[in-house]
């Protein structure tokens, strides 16, 4: 009999497993917001967003509300890693009318008590901020503000259940006329704990409270915490895990001996994880199963047992020492001699094996649970193997060694991919209580900071509005005639007059020069549609940055290689020439280049025609089968490309390496071109945008930083704002500056960062991928040598996100400019067009389009603009106006 009670209260692991997996389950639904409310756990937001991290400084006061008692303390941190916390504190005695009174009762008590304690206590500071620990479970809103859901624990004060605790404290300590203590932080005391076992460079992340109750909490990825606003970083989640299996998952593991404990208590059918792991009901669980084997006469055979039937004469506090003391026997021996039990042999030591299976089922439970908590922290952090600090508290462990050992060896077997080192905290809520109010002002302070150096990147719809009638003005100034030489925006006329009709047809070369890459191609247009073969050839830097003879031999030699590779030397086909570059533009194979731009500077070609200069260079090496029918840029190949499937398309953006756009103007307002009928493609080079100084008022510190280390300072400066090829730069100077206000790494970026173009401008988009790929972010950031904490990322996500929202607020803003323009040109109350768009930064970062598309609408709200990503639109593009030319050629038009 002895051993099936034994039995009972052992689980195998496979059964720890599955609870295991039922806890995971549990949590996932306690956290996503559709199944929140029927969870088996709570898993309440705490709105605690980061651990210390040895820095924080200055006087805390805190007052916790115990059992029976309100305890304040003072807690003074000196910046030190938080090794050497002084601390002072008091209790005060709570009568029990106040427990039972009203609220505001309550509350005037505990004001009272934080009153008199700062009347023998000094502190220096002005302000003094106040964490306020409430022990019962509470809706969350924000740190500091928590409505509690219902009392529990003998207290049941009116008016406070619904109410935010937070508001009344504070409330009630005004009437004390302490103006100067300010409520930061209400929590729960297993916050605490896991927040004072966190000490500079080893942030602890878990919590076990292991007392009277058992309760855990963790820091979860923001993002899977439905129920709160956060989504980025990590907030601390409180699980109340001690209501685990009220659903009935435990009923096969739960014991007679446990239902009877269960039904003594204040509260039958609830809390069923916690009456068989607490140490409020340990005790009392092996009581039962003294009491059911006495009654089948294996224990205290002729003796009295009366004495077992009363509550609580059994101490948990007896049975931990029953099973780890050296003298365990002993122990038990004068507990049976106390309790009036005959204390023979054979009774002692099954008494001490039933303690022991008691307390190594609760062990055992625990880590079942913990495992589900670190194996959660795993997956949801995409990391192969958890290093993780716990935090843990209460008197189940401390001291015991023989629960400890179950409790790490268990949660090794169940969660190997996860190493735990544990940690006893000392005086867990009252000191951790000091430091979340600690951790929530140094955020606090930081944000501010952060914002202060982020303030200059957000525009607000006024800026936006302004750059936009900026970009108007500009427009108007490069279409004029008289105009024209002053304007930033160079508004050239490319002599494209018509769109595709669809009846194009033949082979054609295309060359795509002035993007990441050099391209040539052969595309053929058929009835059935386009079929192109491409081949990329590099331009090494030498030859960029050569003699212009240099460059278009290189050229010539791309072009030769690839007909003989596509076996097309025999033929002459007409070639459009997509060169991304401001040309001045007589006609549409006739292009004079006004300046280089993206990290060209081949000497001897600015000023010249580019046909011209193609056509020297195929002399030079006896290339003649080459006819150069078209030379347009590439927002020109976007817009036709897009064009061939959307005849409404007519205009055309690129925001890649750098950025530009084109559209169809009316003849009339063109004023640097004869003729007033029909429309024409202006290549507006609106990357020099500003260049004239306009803009000087939107540029930052960073902005300058980076146009100083171009090749090109002072040109292209509303390019310098959009593009990829600058987004890198302007993030890496403002995180320099950021670490420069020990605001970011520690203060020390490390040598890589200071390497001009190591921030890529792709590493923007993976960083702001939804759902913080902390992983990712890690994985880019070490190859930059930073060490970064999980709050550095969320920063470095912040900056990322406002230097790429204003890029697409700048774009959208000269869109605007654009769409208006032409609504306005054609007299037309709503416009309804489509752009063409092209570039990588355009079509592959997360949020790009879309804030361009919604700024737009906020913008422009009388146009209606849809946008087509073109297909290789410099490709297929120059090949479509060469087509075009050649069509209308033939028909004599
Ligand atoms: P180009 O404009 O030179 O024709 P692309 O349109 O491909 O070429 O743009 C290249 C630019 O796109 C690069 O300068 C780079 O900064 C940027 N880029 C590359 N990958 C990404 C990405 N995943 N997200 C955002 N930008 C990117
Ligand atoms: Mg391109």
């Amino acid at each position: 009999q002895v051993q099936r009670a034994l039995r009972a209260l052992t689980i195998p692991l496979e059964r720890l497993q599955v609870m295991k997996d039922h806890m995971m389950q549990a949590m996932q639904k306690g956290l996503s917001r559709s199944t929140h409310s029927q969870a088996p756990v709570q898993m309440l937001p705490t709105y605690i967003c980061s651990t210390p991290d040895g820095t924080e400084k200055g006087d805390f006061l805190v007052v916790e509300l115990c059992q029976s008692q309100v305890r304040t303390l003072m807690v003074t941190l000196l910046g030190d890693g938080n090794l050497s916390p002084q601390m002072m504190y008091k209790t005060f005695d709570m009568p029990e009318e106040i427990m039972k009174g009203s609220g505001e009762a309550l509350f005037d008590f505990i004001a009272q008590c934080v009153s008199q304690f700062l009347a023998d206590t000094s502190s220096s500071q002005e302000r003094l901020p106040l964490g306020f620990v409430f022990p019962f479970s509470c809706r969350q809103i924000q740190l500091d503000k928590a409505e509690l859901i219902s009392w529990s624990k003998d207290f049941s004060c009116s008016d406070v259940e619904g109410k935010d605790v937070g508001q009344l404290l504070q409330s009630a300590i005004n009437k004390q006329e302490l103006s100067h203590v300010e409520l930061v932080a209400v929590m729960n005391d297993t916050v605490g704990t896991m927040m004072t076992c966190s000490t500079e460079g080893r942030p602890c992340e878990v919590a076990l409270v292991m007392d009277k109750g058992s309760n855990c909490c963790f820091m979860a990825e923001a993002h899977l915490v439905e129920i709160a606003k956060e989504t980025s970083g990590r907030m601390c989640v409180n699980t109340e895990w001690g209501c685990f299996g009220d659903n009935g998952s435990l009923n096969d593991i739960v014991t007679p001996y446990d239902e009877c404990v269960d039904n003594e208590s204040s509260s039958p059918g609830e809390k069923r994880f916690e009456k068989m792991v607490g140490s409020l009901y340990l005790g009392e669980i092996v009581r039962h199963v003294l009491i059911t084997l006495a009654a089948e006469k294996v224990l205290f055979k002729g003796s009295n047992v009366a004495i077992l039937k009363e509550k609580g004469v059994v101490k948990t506090q007896q049975v931990l020492e029953i099973i780890n003391h050296e003298e365990g026997l002993a122990v038990t021996k004068r507990m049976l001699e106390a309790l009036g039990l005959p204390p023979n042999e054979r009774d002692c030591s099954r008494v001490q094996q039933i303690c022991l299976a008691v307390v190594s089922r609760a062990a055992s439970l625990y880590a079942a649970g913990l495992a589900a908590v670190l194996t959660y922290m795993c997956q949801t952090r995409e990391m192969d193997q958890l290093l993780v600090n716990v935090g843990v508290d209460g008197e189940l462990y401390q001291g015991h060694t023989r629960f400890e050992e179950i409790l790490q060896s268990v949660t090794r077997l169940l969660a190997p991919e996860c190493v735990a080192t544990f940690l006893p905290s000392t005086d867990g809520s009252g000191r951790g209580a000091a430091m979340v109010t600690a951790v929530a002002l140094r955020l606090e302070a930081q944000h501010r900071e952060v914002n202060e150096v982020l303030a200059p990147l957000r525009l607000s719809l006024a800026d936006l509005e302004q750059v936009q009638a900026l970009m108007r003005q500009e427009m108007e100034l490069g279409l004029g005639q008289e105009t024209n030489a002053n304007a930033s925006v160079r508004m050239l006329p490319t002599f494209v007059c018509n769109t595709p009709d669809g009846t194009e047809q033949g082979e054609f070369l295309a060359l795509d020069l002035g993007g990441t890459n050099f391209r040539v191609l052969v595309v053929r247009v058929t009835e059935e549609g386009i079929r192109m073969a491409s081949e990329i050839y590099v331009i090494p830097t030498a030859i960029m940055q050569g003699t212009g003879e240099a460059l278009f031999d290189h050229i010539i030699e791309c072009i030769i290689d690839f007909q003989t590779k596509q076996d097309l030397m025999n033929h002459v086909l007409p070639l459009g020439f997509t060169f991304s570059f401001p040309c001045k533009q007589v006609g549409l194979d006739k292009a004079l280049l006004l300046t280089w731009t993206k990290g060209f500077s081949a000497t001897d070609c600015v000023g010249q025609d580019v046909v011209q200069l193609l056509r020297e260079a195929a002399q030079r090496k006896h290339q003649t089968g080459l006819n150069v029918v078209a030379l347009v840029n590439d927002t020109v190949g976007t817009m036709i490309s897009c064009g061939y499937d959307d005849p409404k398309c007519e205009v055309g953006l690129i925001v890649g390496t750098g950025t530009n756009a084109c559209y169809m103007e009316e003849m009339r307002n063109v004023g640097t071109v004869e003729g007033d009928e029909g429309r024409m493609c202006i290549n507006m080079e609106w990357g020099a945008f500003g260049d004239n100084g306009c803009l000087d008022h939107i540029f930052t510190s960073f902005d300058k930083l980076v146009d100083d280390q171009t090749i090109n300072p002072g040109k292209q400066r509303f390019e310098k704002l959009i593009s990829g090829m600058y987004l890198g730069e302007i993030v890496r100077h403002i995180l320099l500056a950021m670490a420069d206000r020990q605001l970011l790494f520690h203060g020390k970026p490390g040598p890589k960062l200071y390497c001009k173009d190591i921030f890529k401008t792709k590493f923007l988009s993976t960083i702001e991928l939804n759902g913080l790929a902390l992983r990712q972010i890690r994985a880019i950031l070490q190859d930059l040598d930073l060490d970064v904490s999980y709050e550095d990322s969320v920063l470095l996500r912040e900056v990322c996100e406002a230097v790429s929202l204003r890029a697409a607020q700048l774009c959208a803003a000269g869109l605007a400019a654009v769409v208006e323009k032409m609504r306005e040109s054609r007299g037309l109350d709503q416009l309804t067009t489509t752009v063409g768009v092209d570039g990588t930064l355009y079509k592959l970062h997360p949020t790009f389009s879309e804030n361009v598309q919604k700024t737009l609408q906020d913008l422009a709200p009388k146009c209606s603009v849809t946008f087509m990503p073109s297909e290789d639109g410099s490709g297929k593009g120059a090949a479509l106006v060469a087509a075009v030319a050649c069509r209308i050629t033939s028909s004599g038009q």
